[in-house]
């Protein structure tokens, strides 16, 4: 270098070359600029940070007791407001619900069902996974409701589908499932790969490095020189589980082989359940609050303050006015009643506030009217034995089906207890419609009942 470039000289050639934002960096990097400054972590409003000084409180109603509104009187108790919460059901939490022995519900067609479960055993009837990644967390830890895993995959659950070919009603554990598709898979992509199907997309490089991750992932074999249809094949592993365990000596157990028949596979569908555990929100781990979901809204009732919140209030017409709002509700006596407020937060679900009279606008109306309940459907079933963890050795997780009833879940608490509630069903849409037109059996034996 004939003349050493001042630091001015540099910053000029940074700047010309990488553009302004590299050159802060630059001068970042060199003391010259002050560092990037990382976002202050969130926290959630406290008293003090809404001193209202020299001002009354402001009040605010809050329309709905379920998760959000309950939160919401939550944070805005926690800033200084005065909260009034109008819940037409009897209970806090609304779809956050939990069937235990002694819950009595009856329904929109006047069938009242009475759950008979033991102590300690439930139904999460309504929400019952925590991501890691939720806010609800944050609640259970700020309001102490301690959380335990809830197993939402399980690789010794069972995928169970029927009209579906050579493997119709076929119950396939998940990890045989799983190896027999990414197996299958994988040597279809070696495959392909190595008989040049992807050349324009790949480097040579790029094939080896996929083939040596496909070899590992689908566990397929190696490349059989000049053979391309004996090359990369998937004869199984011991992934897929053991008909007989390995045990101790020479007992090396002896592997569930061989693999289903790549045709058998596609066709019985258990690849479509695989991708589930992709999902944003249902990847594990997942969480449960310890004792049922509802433990949640009773910690918020609890931290609210139970004088805040008026039960078996239903909210029958909305009035902004001037002054604030105007909320008329039917009270626990059934006599008309009226509220006022400042403001008014409501977490009515929109297809049940869009029949609820209101002057608020067209556009909010229409608004309301575009959400579309969807159909869902759950049974509890009480066994006097945990046969899933005595005779099939599974402990929590789902079991998946093409049939009517869907999603079988074992519990994620109680393990290895005299008794157990399975979730008999959990399903959707026209199937959960089909089964909410069937009439619970009347008398002792309810449908969250078996012994
Ligand atoms: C079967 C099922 C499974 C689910 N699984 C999960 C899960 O695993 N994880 C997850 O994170 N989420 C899950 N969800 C979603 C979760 O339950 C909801 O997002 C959440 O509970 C909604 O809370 P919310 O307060 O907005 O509404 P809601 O819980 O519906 O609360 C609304 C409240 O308004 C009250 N109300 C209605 N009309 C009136 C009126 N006229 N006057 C006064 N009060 C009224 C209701 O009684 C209710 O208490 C599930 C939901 C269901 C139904």
């Amino acid at each position: 270098m004939a003349t050493p470039a001042t630091r001015r000289q540099f910053l000029q050639a940074v700047g010309v070359t990488g553009g302004a934002g590299t050159l802060y960096s630059t001068m970042g990097a060199l003391g010259l600029a002050p560092a990037a400054q990382a976002a202050p972590p969130f926290h959630a409003p406290r008293e003090s940070d809404f001193t209202l000084t020299g001002r009354a409180r402001k009040s605010v109603l809050i329309l709905g007791g379920g998760i959000a509104g309950l939160a919401t009187a939550y944070e805005l108790g926690k800033a200084g407001y005065r909260v009034r919460i109008l819940e037409a059901r009897q209970r806090p939490g609304g779809r956050n619900w939990t069937v235990r022995g002694g819950t009595t519900e009856t329904d929109l067609d006047g069938h009242t069902q009475r759950a008979a479960f033991a102590p300690g055993q439930y139904l999460n009837a309504g929400p019952a996974r925590i991501a890691q990644h939720m806010v609800t967390l944050d609640y259970c830890r700020e309001l102490g409701v301690p959380i335990e895993i809830f197993g939402n995959q399980n690789a010794d659950g069972y995928y169970y589908n029927e009209n579906v070919g050579a493997l119709s009603g076929t119950a396939i554990r998940h990890r045989t499932a799983k190896a027999d598709v990414y197996g299958y898979v994988s040597e279809l992509l070696a495959k392909a790969t190595d008989q040049g199907a992807l050349d324009g997309y790949l480097t040579a490089d790029d094939k080896e490095r996929l083939l040596a991750f496909l070899r590992n992932f689908g566990a397929i074999g190696p490349r059989v020189t000049e053979n391309p249809a004996a090359s990369w094949r998937y004869t199984g592993s011991n992934r897929r589980g053991y008909l007989v365990d390995p045990g101790a000596g020479l007992e090396a157990g002896t592997p569930n082989l061989p693999p289903y028949a790549l045709s058998d596979v596609i066709a019985s569908g258990v690849g479509q359940y695989l991708s589930f555990e992709f999902g944003w929100d249902q990847a594990m781990l997942m969480f449960q609050p310890v004792g049922g979901m509802d433990r949640i809204p009773y910690a918020l009732e609890r931290a609210v303050g139970r004088g805040s919140i008026t039960y078996g209030a239903q909210v029958s017409s909305i009035t902004n006015t001037t002054a604030g709002v105007e909320v008329v509700y039917t009270g626990p006596d059934g006599s008309s009643k009226v509220a006022t407020a400042d403001f008014c937060v409501c977490t009515i679900p929109p297809q049940v506030l869009v029949n609820i009279p209101s002057n608020l606008t067209q556009a909010v109306k229409d608004a309301l009217a575009y959400a579309v309940p969807v159909s869902t459907g759950k049974i509890g079933l009480q066994y006097g034995r945990r046969w899933w963890e005595r005779e099939e050795n599974i402990y929590a997780g789902i079991t998946n089906t093409n049939m009517d009833l869907s999603t079988i879940w074992y519990p994620s608490y109680g393990y290895h207890g005299a008794k157990g509630v399975l979730v008999g069903y959990y399903n959707f849409g026209a199937n959960a419609d089909l089964y909410a037109a069937l009439t619970p059996p009347s008398g002792r034996r309810g449908p969250s009942r078996r012994a």
